[in-house]
């Protein structure tokens, strides 16, 4: 398999764009390889620069629970831009998918749209400190919000200590109010409330967590941290950025029957265009400006080609797309696992519908910990190794596979074949 092009693109590439990507993982660092170049894209499959097409399992890290450029998606998004790409004044595509999103997640009464799932998280908890008037908050170690200032706090630094900051260029002051508990550990949670009492504005979470492989929740934990939150007088906001339409069309709060007071979406919201969106209870959304004093703002937001990219995807969530996507993951999920017992490798798969990771562990994942127990240097030889037979794995061991509705049953037996050889390779 020849890679010259992407390899000297790649090298051009960082002599203008910091270590050659507009997004880190992409580099391919954590898997010590070099990053193909992408060409083009069709159903489950991408091609790059050197002629050689992959199975997709990134499937552009979410969004693209319906394939890679559906004709129909595209005859639509071709004949909005003849109407023009953008106002920066109210069209009727925002309502009507803003009306969507209700429908499909009725704990979101009023909602904002923005343009990427970072937007959402900060501009939730911006909501959040100004509703309750409190200034700390509390995320779960391993848990990805975005980019936001008060997110990028040190995993591992303990449930009742202050946050610091995982990135240079974060103040202290910026992070000092983001609490860090453990995932799954409802105990966690309690003893960061009794240490900071009267003090948290919100509880974020991703009810199923995406970021560190997929780790799903356990039993009883979202319901547990409801409880608290009404308890303590704390919001309870569901980063359904992953989880929102791909869990299931309702997101995780429609599987677990699980109400937060605010919901942050974004990937499949937007069907491969920029969009993220917040919303929930419509007396906190009410608080958004210019209903309420709340500032947030976009120029881009509620783009009339994103959001008719949105409503085309979510007018297409169909009970049947779930059903056969979880056979596939379900299916995907045995494969990897068998080609791992066959060869003697450790090997822990979570899935979760269409979201599925192999940890090369053999430990229960079901926090950070446990998910930072998995060896990346096998799943970097295994990486490798389905990259030579076709196949085009998330480039990190801590990223979910995603599958999607072009995805069909002899890509994923071309996936397992591969994962039965390359299984053998990793030491
Ligand atoms: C991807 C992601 C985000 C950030 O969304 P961007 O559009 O990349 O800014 C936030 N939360 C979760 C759970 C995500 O997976």
């Amino acid at each position: 398999m020849r890679t010259t092009r992407s390899r000297a693109l790649f090298s051009r590439a960082t002599q203008i764009l910091p270590g050659g990507v507009d997004s880190p993982v992409r580099a391919f660092k954590a898997v010590g390889a070099s990053p193909l170049f992408i060409r083009r894209a069709s159903g489950a499959c991408i091609t790059d620069i050197d002629g050689n097409t992959y199975v997709d399992y990134v499937m552009s890290w979410g969004p693209l629970i319906h394939g890679h450029a559906p004709p129909g998606l595209v005859k639509a998004l071709a004949a909005a831009a003849r109407q023009g790409t953008s106002f920066g004044a109210p069209s009727p595509l925002e309502v009507e998918l803003g009306e969507r999103v209700r429908a499909l997640m009725p704990s979101i009464e009023r909602v904002r749209f923005v343009s990427s799932g970072t937007e959402a998280t900060m501009s939730a908890v911006r909501v959040a400190r100004a509703a309750t008037g409190r200034d700390r908050i509390l995320k779960f170690e391993g848990c990805y919000h975005g980019h936001a200032d008060a997110f990028l706090v040190k995993a591992g630094s303990g449930a009742l200590t202050l946050g610091t900051p995982t990135s240079p260029g974060v103040t202290k002051a910026a992070s000092a109010d983001t609490l860090v508990a453990t995932y799954n550990d409802l105990e966690s949670v309690r003893r960061a409330f009794d240490a900071n009492r009267g003090q948290i504005a919100a509880v974020i979470v991703e009810p199923i967590a995406g970021n560190i492989g997929v780790v799903p929740p356990a039993e009883g934990f979202l319901r547990g941290l409801r409880e608290i939150c009404t308890a303590e007088g704390a919001l309870l906001i569901f980063d359904e950025v992953i989880s929102g339409f791909r869990a299931s069309a309702g997101g995780a709060q429609g599987l677990t029957g699980v109400r937060p007071d605010l919901t942050c979406l974004g990937k499949i919201i937007g069907g491969g265009l920029p969009v993220g969106a917040y919303g929930g209870r419509a007396d906190l959304m009410d608080l958004v400006s210019p209903a309420g004093p709340v500032y947030q703002a976009g120029t881009l937001s509620g783009n009339p080609l994103a959001m008719t990219a949105g409503l085309w995807c979510l007018n297409r969530l169909t009970p049947k797309l779930y059903a056969s996507l979880s056979a596939l993951g379900a299916t995907l999920a045995a494969g990897l696992a068998d080609a791992a017992r066959e060869a003697g490798v450790a090997l822990q798969v979570n899935a979760f519908g269409s979201l599925v990771t192999p940890f090369f562990t053999d430990r229960a994942v079901r926090d950070y910990a446990s998910a930072t127990s998995a060896n990346a240097d096998q799943y970097a030889t295994f990486f490798r190794g389905m990259l030579k037979r076709g196949v085009y794995p998330p480039p990190s061991q801590f990223e979910a596979w995603f599958l999607s509705a072009a995805h069909t049953a002899a890509d994923v037996d071309k996936t397992i074949a591969a994962a039965r050889a390359v299984m053998k390779t990793v030491k």
